[in-house]
């Protein structure tokens, strides 16, 4: 039995039944396609339900308009449903309203953002920017390249070798210097959830701001921007349940406001002369162009979805998965597995089996029609210190069974005998 009704769900993603194994050529299932799809790459994207999809085609078919220029009724629809959505995200993540929910392409863009419309302004050669080890390039990158043009001096905190921050060395690295903290929620390669609340806290001890890199954590648990204390929070709906193209940054509104504008252009401005102009309210200030309409509306129904089932059974299923795929790869006296113990993780486990390159192990369990990711999952810094240049990771999400982890571990299984 499972926290959540497993079989429910399952049917509410077609996709889930396809056939793999033929040829790659045309997109969807082709008649060479035979092997039932177990799909364990979560953390990369999630699949979309049948309620989302519907949401797009429902747009596209009943009232594609564009927002917030229209007087027509299409265009007032698209509006209305369009910044409907984002009271359905601040809600999710307990935000105040809307004013604080910016709608971005993903996460990446929500960290650019921030880097860009922040960290140039704010940042100079006497400040320090707080990382850590285990940073998604999203925001090791961005901050890193941000430091040098600004001067600010780039900080990482350690991850011990459980995989965990070094919280001894966050307090030492987080100083009167610092003035942005950023940090992953829940680590794309090691599982491990972070104490953003505590980082937080110190964080503000020092008047700095903090960002929470919520990639992985929004999807999978409850989260509460307010309860944590975050300046910044950014997530990204393809991870969960909604479509590419759509993400979101929260920001507290004083810190928004304060903010100059990442991008210009129209839907942002209120009054533009030759000369100069000024900005519309929060968030539009935020969204210059036609943004994702349709993802915009789309991502809602993805979080309403999501908020049927339930957060906290989401989460519960989730460390279930990970507990069960941690042991069972355990069974394996040659496979290293990244990251904190089973029972201590978010919903994924990366890991390497000795002698096998993680790109050869993905390719044999893809001949199983077993999909997981390999390679360094966008952080490459750590897999250098993991003294590894990549890994493979299985990822779950709420349609994934034990059955399922059981099919990875015997394609595992084949691929250690392939190579022994
Ligand atoms: N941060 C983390 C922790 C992630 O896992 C990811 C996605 N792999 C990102 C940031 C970037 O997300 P996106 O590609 O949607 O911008």
């Amino acid at each position: 039995s499972y926290p959540i009704d497993v079989e429910a769900i399952r049917a509410d993603f077609p996709i889930l039944d396809r056939l793999v194994g033929g040829d790659v050529e045309t997109p969807g299932q082709g008649p060479d396609d035979d092997t039932p799809l177990c799909y364990l790459d979560n953390a990369a994207t999630s699949h979309t339900p049948d309620r989302v999809v519907d949401t797009i085609s429902e747009y596209y078919r009943g009232y594609n308009a564009n927002v917030h220029r229209g007087i027509h009724q299409l265009s007032q629809e698209a509006s209305v449903a369009y910044e409907e959505a984002h009271d359905t995200v601040a809600d999710f993540v307990g935000a105040a309203g809307r004013e604080e929910i910016v709608f971005t392409k993903n996460t990446t863009e929500a960290e650019n953002l921030v880097a860009y419309a922040w960290g140039l302004a704010e940042l100079g050669p006497e400040d320090s920017v707080v990382l850590s080890e285990m940073e998604h390039h999203a925001s090791l990158v961005t901050w890193q390249q941000i430091g040098k043009r600004t001067g600010a001096e780039v900080r990482y905190i350690r991850v011990d070798d459980d995989g965990r921050l070094d919280m001894d060395h966050a307090a030492e690295l987080i100083d009167d210097s610092t003035a942005m903290v950023s940090v992953v929620h829940v680590s794309n390669t090691l599982g491990t959830v972070n104490p953003v609340g505590e980082l937080a806290d110190m964080a503000h001890d020092h008047d700095a701001l903090i960002f929470v890199d919520g990639a992985q954590s929004a999807p999978t648990r409850p989260v509460d921007v307010k309860a944590m204390d975050a300046d910044f929070f950014a997530f990204s709906g393809h991870k969960m349940c909604g479509p590419t193209g759509i993400g979101a940054l929260y920001g507290k509104e004083s810190t928004l406001d304060e903010m100059q504008p990442y991008l210009y252009g129209g839907d942002m401005i209120r009054r533009v002369t030759y000369d100069d102009a000024t900005w519309e309210d929060l968030p539009w200030k935020f969204e210059a162009g036609t943004p994702s309409i349709a993802q915009g509306i789309a991502f809602a129904a993805a979080i309403e979805y999501l908020e049927d089932i339930g957060m906290d059974a989401v989460q519960a299923h989730e460390e279930l998965l990970a507990e069960y795929a941690y042991d069972r790869l355990t069974e394996f006296d040659d496979v290293e597995i990244y990251g904190p113990p089973g029972d201590d993780r978010g919903g994924l486990v990366a890991f390497n089996v000795d002698g096998v390159h993680a790109h050869d192990l993905s390719s044999i369990v893809n001949d199983y029609g077993v999909a997981i990711r390999a390679g360094d999952h966008c952080t490459q810094p750590l897999h250098d210190k993991l003294g590894v240049a990549a890994s493979a990771r299985a990822s779950f999400y709420i349609y994934n069974t034990r059955e399922e982890i059981d099919r990875l571990i015997d394609a595992v299984a084949d691929a250690r005998d392939l190579f022994a």
